[in-house]
């Protein structure tokens, strides 16, 4: 069976203002301390609402009013609402990876999107959580979050599934394939259902304001001109229906809801469009909300805070005891006093490897005050973010002083920090390894030295807006334009890897398979984990047919991602192409281990059941592909290779009717149109036969092999007579 969705989103948003917000506004008075109310209660459960490239300045609750927010403005009228709450880096999976374990990238070691795994070694909020009895379940809108990279440790369920069988993904540049956050919602809303679990850890993941914008109606039409606004306030009616439906179950009232950005958007501040390159606060500050009514409600704190002090107020509401390696601090106090003026303000250190590790420009860290920002770049930069809050005046000639406090502070900092080889990656390899310490990222304690090498993204910062115009070009399908685009940054910057990476994909597509794999090469060179490199190179093999080499390149990248379900996959097919059928078996049956992913399931069992077709073990092969379409009705392969399965074991009108299944999925297909004509040929039904056959060749006049049946048939000469 097909598993039921429930229908959530488009509700109209009052409903949800009605229920959730009544009588309190951003004016209302802060609820008694809880230490002098002794009725207050734990929460029973914990919903972590994580939002990808979330400004605060563009929510209602933080002063935007150009938006619609209703859910997460409620969020924040009942709960406390911090003012200035930073991430400590502007990279999707490294964010997480902070959120989920309360430390540094700098310790945590995940210092990139697509590279890196989370080392099993570190103790994560959700295995904390799982082995104090809660159920644990994440259910993540991006493959930059995918089970591969690490974080689904602690988690009892991490969905993530992307998108349905069919729909368009992005084979060589999966990082930012998503899943649309009415999807995230149901899929979480189905498992609360099915599970119904006494005590919960949810965390549910929107990748929706990431770009590329494209919102569905009515949000393209209510913001035809600020598509980014439009995305978030798409996420925030999908965040009602899910408020909505745990204050349904009745549930909302035992849940501490969590709401927080990953990370914000350039949107042109200091000529960056998206994030990852600069550490400024248009991409470092994050919305950060805590709802529990009976704790704080209607409360705003404005001093700085960072996303990683969010597992320590966790636990602390929930008396659990923290780890003592965590590097955030509880933010509990602030529930009953918002400013503790006499509390010790630490500074938030920032980092980010982006630029170096995709573009090779140097990396960036800095360090951030209520009033002040250190950047440490080869041109660095200070900034007095009381009078300046835009950034646009570097006071490094004017402040000497200021800036070498601020930098001894973050080099104190830094070597506070456990030295990330405690923590190591799993699998970083000596090539990674060596090339970030050339680099001078800090990997130990005798290479502590800064960045040396290369440009300033300051200064690089034209060129990457030429790169995104060349990404938009790939994304929309424009190969030819980003193929120019892109040759066109490799003359200024030659070793620019994400463009290497970009232009080899891009040639692919246009079949210069020849090029692309050699530019593939050029990146495996450089950093043989960049996106999957070695099995974007396997699958140009396989199109040059070139088997063997495809392999290597599949099993390279298997030693680098072991838990990645779609490298078996591909090997998998390849056993099929290459008729070693038990080892296809193997590797499909090691997919269906690895993931939970209902897409990956439905084409994983009709793979298998290809390869038992080709063994001759028919009645499996069937069971397959009927498992196929019992998780996905719809699926036209299983349909068709069921029909074969049906005709070889002499049940024609079985064939016969999953054909007419089959057509009524894509009526067009000239293969099933042919396998009916001869079906009923066989039947010696010849007028239902001539139909289909006659619509073969109308759909594709060159099909010989309609042409010659046909003939016959006409003739009266059936070749089965
Ligand atoms: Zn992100």
């Amino acid at each position: 069976m097909l598993k039921k969705y429930f229908v959530i989103c488009h509700i109209p948003f009052f409903l949800f203002i009605i229920s959730l917000s009544l009588g309190i506004g951003c004016t209302r008075p802060p609820k008694p301390l809880p230490a002098q109310n002794k009725n207050i209660s734990t929460p029973q459960n914990i919903l972590l609402i994580t939002i990808d490239t979330l400004r605060a300045d563009h929510l209602g609750c933080y002063g935007y009013s150009q938006i619609q927010t209703p859910a997460i403005d409620s969020l924040a009228q009942e709960g406390i609402r911090f003012e200035w709450a930073f991430t400590p880096v502007p990279i999707t999976l490294p964010s997480h990876a902070s959120i989920l374990t309360s430390l540094y990238p700098y310790t945590h070691g995940v210092l990139n999107n697509g590279e890196y795994q989370l080392s099993t070694s570190i103790q994560t909020l959700p295995h904390i959580l799982q082995s104090h009895g809660f159920a644990t379940a994440a259910f993540v809108g991006a493959f930059v979050l995918s089970k591969q990279f690490g974080l689904a440790q602690g988690f009892d369920l991490y969905d993530d599934e992307l998108s349905p069988t069919g729909e368009k993904i992005n084979e060589a540049f999966p990082l930012y394939n998503e899943r649309k956050a009415e999807k995230v919602t149901e899929a979480a809303l189905q498992w609360l259902q099915e599970k119904n679990p006494s005590r919960f850890f949810l965390w549910v993941h929107y990748f929706d304001p990431h770009t590329p914008y494209n919102p569905p109606q009515p949000f393209i039409t209510e913001y035809p001109d600020r598509l980014y606004d439009g995305e978030i306030a798409y996420t925030d009616q999908c965040i009602t229906g899910l408020l909505q439906e745990l204050e349904k179950r009745n549930i909302l009232k035992d849940t501490l809801v969590v709401l927080v950005g990953d990370h914000g958007q350039g949107l042109g501040e200091h000529n960056e469009m998206t994030h990852g390159i600069f550490l400024y606060d248009a991409t470092m500050r994050v919305p950060l909300l805590f709802r529990y009514p009976e704790l704080a409600a209607g409360i705003v704190s404005s001093d700085p805070v960072k996303t990683i002090d969010i597992p320590p107020t966790i636990l602390e509401i929930l008396k659990i005891p923290l780890p003592s390696e965590w590097q955030g601090e509880s933010l509990f106090p602030y529930f009953y006093q918002p400013h503790l003026s006499h509390r010790k303000k630490p500074a938030i250190f920032l980092e980010t490897i982006f630029p170096e590790a995709n573009f090779g420009w140097s990396p960036l860290q800095g360090i951030r005050t209520k009033k002040w920002k250190y950047i440490k770049a080869p041109r660095p930069e200070l900034y007095d973010l009381q009078s300046d809050p835009g950034e646009l005046n570097n006071l490094l000639d004017q402040y000497p002083k200021q800036a070498q406090n601020l930098k001894n502070r973050l080099q104190n900092l830094l070597n506070t920090l456990p030295s990330p080889q405690k923590n190591q990656t799993v699998s970083m390899n000596e090539e990674t390894r060596k090339r970030l310490q050339s680099l001078g990222y800090v990997w130990t304690n005798d290479s502590a030295t800064p960045p040396n090498l290369s440009q300033d993204p300051k200064d690089m910062i034209e060129l990457l807006n030429i790169f995104d115009q060349g990404y938009a070009y790939y994304v929309a399908g424009r190969y030819p334009e980003a193929v120019d685009i892109f040759q066109q940054i490799l003359q200024q910057d030659p070793d620019n890897i994400i463009v290497h990476f970009l232009l080899a994909a891009s040639l692919e597509k246009l079949n210069h398979l020849k090029e692309a794999l050699k530019g593939f090469h050029e990146v495996a060179y450089q950093n043989p984990r960049f996106n999957n490199v070695h099995g974007n190179m396997g699958r140009v093999y396989e199109k040059l047919g070139n088997y063997q080499k495809a392999l290597e390149e599949y099993q390279k990248d298997i030693k680098l991602f072991p838990d990645a379900p779609l490298l078996y996959n591909n090997v998998g097919v390849l056993y099929l192409k290459q008729k070693n059928y038990n080892m296809a078996i193997e590797q499909f049956e090691k997919v269906l281990s690895l993931t939970h992913d209902q897409s990956a399931h439905i084409i994983t069992h009709t793979n298998l059941g290809t390869a038992y077709e080709m063994l001759g073990m028919y009645t499996r092969a069937q069971e397959e592909y009927q498992h196929s379409l019992e998780l996905d009705p719809n699926y036209l392969v299983a349909h068709i290779n069921a029909g074969t399965v049906f005709l070889k074991t002499h049940q024609i009108e079985m064939a016969i009717q999953e054909w007419q299944k089959a057509l009524k999925i894509d009526p067009q297909n000239v293969h099933v149109h042919f396998s009916l004509g001869r079906a009923f040929l066989r039947n010696r039904n010849f007028d239902k036969a001539i139909d289909h056959l006659q619509e073969v060749i109308r759909l594709e006049p060159d099909f010989l092999q309609a042409r010659i049946l046909l003939e016959k048939i006409q003739k009266k000469q059936t070749p089965y007579n």
